[in-house]
């Protein structure tokens, strides 16, 4: 791993710019303000920034508000893209601060990930880029404030879906008790992340569950603008759906099809341990890991689906075969 140039590059740098996915998750804001907040304590000039700003949901994470919703002026010495597996997912914030920073770094999880930008701290063993940001910090001898731990704390959280996942290993639970001594709340980011949800999510799953198809272990569910219209959400988001639907013990892939309004698609896929996902959805022009993935795909819902809906049985047949 390339942490001694990593640790390098942020000595040299005076001024940093951290930036994220798109459409951020509960890792994307608590690795980039977990690293912002301790680059800040380390008396670097740190800007943070992703295209609309941080979800309401995670605005309880110290500094949130210095996170840019847009980047229009600015130079800097460094860029560190956290959990963003190719360039364009870190949108227009993403490709302002590429043009305008001398050296990136790339700071990852995906096993999809392109491998840009000028250093890579790419460890797909790792279940959240928080957990990359804790490892470098700690590398670069930085101790973890109480601000820092509660940022990386629900990136632990919300990639593991509350350790949940099967990628944790007995290291996620001490880097979670590392971050726990230094002050952050565990319980408190669990409830605010994973348990606390508007009404409108539950009203949008009121909306959207007639559309609920299963067959040969897979089961869909669209959600179209006028679902969302009428529930006054506020974004894109499928309410956790994707993540029910594949609790079903039938059910080996789960995916939900955002129709968007400009002849577009947005899929969230989720699938059962042995079934890989990310691979359909990197192939789709997305990416993400085996068991949790994303892809916006070009062409109408019966377009897509006829696209995408073969792929996913090909990896329910594939994934019959290796499991024996
Ligand atoms: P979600 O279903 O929660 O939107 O996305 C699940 C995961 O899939 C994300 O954490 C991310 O890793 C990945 N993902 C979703 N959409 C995209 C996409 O358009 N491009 C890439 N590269 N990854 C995506
Ligand atoms: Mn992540």
């Amino acid at each position: 791993m390339n942490w001694t140039e990593a640790a390098a590059a942020v000595n040299q740098a005076g001024s940093i710019l951290v930036v994220t996915h798109v459409k951020p998750d509960g890792d994307a804001i608590g690795s980039m303000l977990g690293l912002a907040i301790a680059l800040r304590e380390m008396g670097k000039k740190v800007d943070a920034a992703v295209d609309g700003g941080v979800p309401d949901y995670l605005q309880f994470i110290p500094q949130q508000e210095t996170v840019l919703g847009e980047l229009n002026q600015g130079q800097w010495d460094l860029m560190i893209s956290v959990d963003a597996s190719d360039e364009p997912r870190s949108g227009d914030a993403g490709g302002y601060g590429r043009e305008h920073s001398t050296v990136v770094i790339n700071l990852d999880h995906h096993a999809t990930n392109t491998m840009f930008g000028n250093i890579h701290l790419v460890i797909p063993e790792a279940v959240a880029a928080s957990e990359i940001v804790y490892d470098f910090l700690v590398k670069m001898g930085k101790p973890i404030s109480k601000s820092v731990a509660t940022a990386l704390l629900t990136g632990m959280v919300t990639d593991t879906m509350g350790f949940r996942t099967n990628h944790v290993v007995p290291r996620t639970l001490e880097v979670v008790h590392q971050l726990m001594l230094a002050g952050g709340p565990l319980v408190d980011v669990i409830n605010r992340t994973l348990v606390s949800k508007p009404l409108s999510d539950i009203m949008l799953w009121k909306e959207v569950f007639p559309s609920v198809e299963y067959k040969d272990g897979i089961i869909s569910a669209v959600i179209t603008p006028e679902n969302l219209q009428t529930v006054e959400l506020r974004d894109m988001t499928d309410a956790g759906l994707v993540s029910t639907l594949v609790t079903a013990d039938e059910v080996m892939i789960a995916v939900v099809f955002k129709v968007q309004p400009d002849s577009k698609v947005e899929l969230s896929l989720r699938s059962k341990i042995g079934y890989d996902v990310g691979e359909v959805a990197f192939k789709l022009g997305g990416g993400g890991h085996k068991a949790a993935a994303g892809a916006t795909v070009d062409g109408t819902l019966d377009e897509v689906k006829a696209k995408v809906m073969p792929m996913l049985a090909a990896v329910v047949k594939q994934g019959n075969l290796i499991s024996g």
